[in-house]
């Protein structure tokens, strides 16, 4: 649709990257007019300084027009924005209720969004071209009789296929510049500009690898996939190691090569999936742009060009490369489809996986989520047949489930033990420390989790290893210094801590975390000879640091790779025949619903690490909990085990996948202002919805688990609802009705829709 086919004045709606709930009307003049789609990207007057804004729609035109101020630029010709992603961006902005110019400019590269450069800068360089043969070996000799240098440089670009790029000639060949500018002057040469496309990972090495013939299982899951119906969502359920990349794979085949679309494969996080992308690269080549979260914004510019013009087909990346600019797309596939970190923590705070879906469904792509450990939320939609599911029930290859065997880590009791404990002993079992040995004796690898996250403390008896739960919930207290007292974060109970267990009478003990650096220190004191590796956000600050750790450990250079969650992921080494988990348990405790459901995808990940080689291997998992059903069902290889137990537990209060949940954060410098507003947006909602009472649920307000961020106090309410149109409304009245005061306590509400994370 254009806006005018007379050349008149138009009336443009902008949508501009603010957080506010209206768009804009500019005046787009005669020149402009027929320039503008929406989608379209608009350079615009904004109180004394210039936004770029995205134009979303036009009005009518009215005698007040001209009162409107005028568009100053237009940057591209054709819309940065196609008619399909600005569809996606107003679903988005409506669900996750985020004004859609912010949205908008989540979507594009952030070198398009900036209004003091509306055209990004392409990286050119610039080329030496011989642009006059000189066929004749006399009339050589005699042009360049007096200049022998010149002759030289002529004949090297000869020997180079005719052109060279400068720098090269300069630099690296040395040159002198004046020699160049000689033969230029001479008509012999040109110097022109060419175009560089920056993709650092034409520069990694490729490795080579066979490529596999599928198994019966990984061919019906390939076929059952190619032909999926447009917008129709797959749940590949397939275990660790049972070649779920290989079905992405020959999937792609069919949809980019046999039939000429395109595509999307989320990862993770892609700076720990080296081995994945590489296998990726290794089939699709150059028609992959591979989205890495270290690119700089010039690298990420390229890439989106490349996908814009067709000349890249694939794009690999983590979230946002959900909004990859490709037309015609046949498939989207969310590898590990579990994985928190698809929801994005910022606003828009939206989650990878529904956009996949909702971008599939616009635009008639198949959708495949792959997991060894679904969420439940995919694992009941596949249940009640919105979604259908594929298996892979076994390993490929001749690998098997590795046996996994518990360590029970209690304590022994004070009269068992005269002397100070040994620091190694109260961190590393004696079996753990055993099979380390022998791992290293007999030449294989081995691989270590400290599983770490999470920060709040929590009370644990010394003793019987029971955590203080609430009497109203399933979720465990947290420990507040100041005062002191333990609080559940979902009800809002709240006692003061004792110094006995109420189980058994032992001592209790407050828990924190451990540090995989004292680990490490604690290991190589242990074990002198062996080669350790260190993986955690301390070691992989580099681009590629990720990357030349897991080289390393593919190289056989390391025998031990210690580290946090980051190892648990996608590695494929066949000679780790031992995985060891040092605390299983650290994550049970959070107070969060789905710290079970995480604690048993970490363990069932890491535990796939090991026996992917026909040497086979173990897992040894350290914890005080062993009765735990997260760790109970990961030992046993029991996914739909703990589906079962973990999904009643999510009944009363009911939890996702049961309702719908939003989670509030009020935020603000005082904490009596920041409990203040939380209280009032509490009781306005709850009048506001007091005709909705049976069919949305207002929880708390009650302080965020992590009570203060960044000098910030933080308090939260919880939204519950199974009806998605009711809780959109409820949403919108707390971001765009509820006054929030200005003044020195910087107040502010941020809604989080389908939270992954309650912390
Ligand atoms: P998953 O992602 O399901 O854990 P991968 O895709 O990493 O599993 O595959 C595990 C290993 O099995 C890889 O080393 C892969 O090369 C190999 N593999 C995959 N499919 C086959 C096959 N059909 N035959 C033999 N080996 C295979
Ligand atoms: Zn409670």
């Amino acid at each position: 649709m254009r806006a005018s086919t007379t050349g008149a004045d138009v009336l443009v709606e902008v949508a501009l990257p603010l957080p506010l709930f209206t768009t804009f009307s500019y005046r787009a003049d005669g020149q402009y007019a027929n320039a503008i789609v929406p989608g379209t990207r608009v350079v615009v007057p904004f109180r004394n300084r210039k936004e770029i804004g995205i134009c979303v729609g036009f009005t009518e035109p009215t005698a007040t027009t001209r009162d409107y101020k005028s568009i100053i630029e237009v940057p591209d010709a054709e819309p940065a924005i196609d008619a399909a992603m600005l569809e996606l961006c107003r679903w988005m902005a409506a669900y996750y209720v985020v004004p859609l110019g912010v949205v908008l400019r989540g979507a594009l590269p952030a070198l398009m969004t900036g209004a003091a450069a509306p055209t990004p800068q392409q990286k050119v360089r610039r080329i030496a071209a011989i642009t006059n043969e000189l066929s004749s070996l006399m009339h050589r000799d005699r042009i360049f009789s007096r200049a022998p240098q010149q002759r030289a440089l002529y004949e090297l670009l000869e020997s180079l296929g005719g052109h060279s790029p400068v720098e090269h000639l300069l630099e690296q060949l040395s040159f002198s510049p004046s020699v160049l500018k000689g033969l230029v002057a001479r008509n012999l040469v040109e110097i022109r500009l060419e175009v560089v496309s920056r993709d650092p990972f034409a520069a990694r090495p490729q490795t080579s690898t066979r490529r596999h013939f599928p198994t019966p299982d990984q061919q019906a899951a390939i076929d059952a996939l190619s032909a999926g119906a447009p917008g129709e969502v797959f749940l590949l359920h397939g275990i660790t190691g049972s070649g779920k990349t290989l079905v992405y794979i020959e999937l792609l085949e069919r949809v980019v090569r046999e039939r000429g679309q395109t595509a999307i494969v989320l990862v993770p996080e892609i700076a720990l999936t080296p081995q994945t992308v590489d296998r990726f690269r290794l089939v699709f080549g150059d028609a992959i742009a591979v989205l890495h979260s270290a690119l700089s914004d010039g690298e990420r510019y390229d890439a989106w060009l490349a996908l814009r013009r067709g000349e890249k087909r694939i794009a690999v990346g983590a979230r946002s490369a959900i909004f990859a600019p490709l037309r015609n797309i046949g498939a989207i596939i969310v590898d590990e489809e579990h994985e928190g970190s698809y929801k994005q923590a910022e606003s828009p705070r939206y989650h990878a996986r529904e956009l996949a879906i909702v971008r599939a469904r616009n635009e008639g792509a198949v959708v495949v989520l792959g997991s060894a450990t679904p969420s439940l939320e995919s694992w009941t939609n596949a249940e009640s047949g919105k979604y259908r599911r594929l298996s892979l029930p076994d390993r490929v290859g001749g690998g098997r489930l590795p046996k996994i065997e518990i360590v029970n880590m209690r304590r022994p009791t004070a009269r068992d033990s005269q002397a100070p404990p040994d620091p190694f002993t109260l961190v590393v079992s004696d079996q753990l420390e055993r099979e380390l040995r022998e791992c290293l004796t007999r030449g294989d690898q081995s691989i270590l989790l400290l599983n770490r996250r999470g920060y709040a403390s929590f009370v644990q008896c010394s003793q019987c290893g029971d955590v203080t739960t609430c009497p109203n919930c399933t979720i465990s207290l947290t420990y507040h210094r100041t005062p002191e007292r333990l609080v559940c974060h979902y009800c809002l109970h709240h006692e003061e801590p004792t110094s006995r267990c109420k189980r058994c009478g032992g001592d209790t003990l407050r828990r924190r975390g451990l540090g995989t650096q004292q680990v490490e220190r604690l290991l190589s004191e242990r074990f002198p000879t062996a080669r350790i590796a260190r993986m955690d956000v301390d070691t992989t600050t580099g681009k590629w640091a990720h990357a030349d750790i897991l080289d390393r450990v593919g190289r056989r250079e390391v025998d031990i790779l210690l580290g946090t969650q980051m190892i648990a992921k996608g590695l494929d080494f066949p000679d780790v025949t031992l995985v060891g988990v040092i605390d299983a348990d650290v994550g049970i405790n959070l107070p969060d619903f789905r710290s079970s459901e995480r604690c048993f995808q970490l363990l069932s990940q890491v535990a796939g690490r090991a026996g992917r080689g026909p040497k086979g291997g173990r897992v040894l998992i350290q914890t005080r909990v062993p009765g735990h059903h997260a760790v109970v069902c990961a030992v046993a290889h029991d996914y739909t085990r703990f589906v079962e137990q973990e999904l009643s537990g999510r009944e009363d209060p009911p939890y996702p996948p049961v309702t719908r949940l939003a989670n509030v954060v009020f935020s603000g410098l005082q904490e009596s202002a920041t409990e203040k507003l939380a209280s009032d947006a509490a009781e306005r909602l709850r009048r506001a919805i007091a005709k909705h009472r049976n069919e949305i649920t207002v929880v708390g307000p009650a302080p965020c688990p992590i009570e203060r961020v960044k000098t910030r106090w933080r308090w939260h309410l919880l939204m519950k609802s199974s009806n998605s149109a009711l809780l959109t409304r409820a949403c919108r009245f707390l971001v765009e009705r509820l006054e929030v005061p200005k003044g020195r306590s910087q107040l502010r509400v941020a809604l989080d829709r389908d939270p992954v994370s309650l912390l």
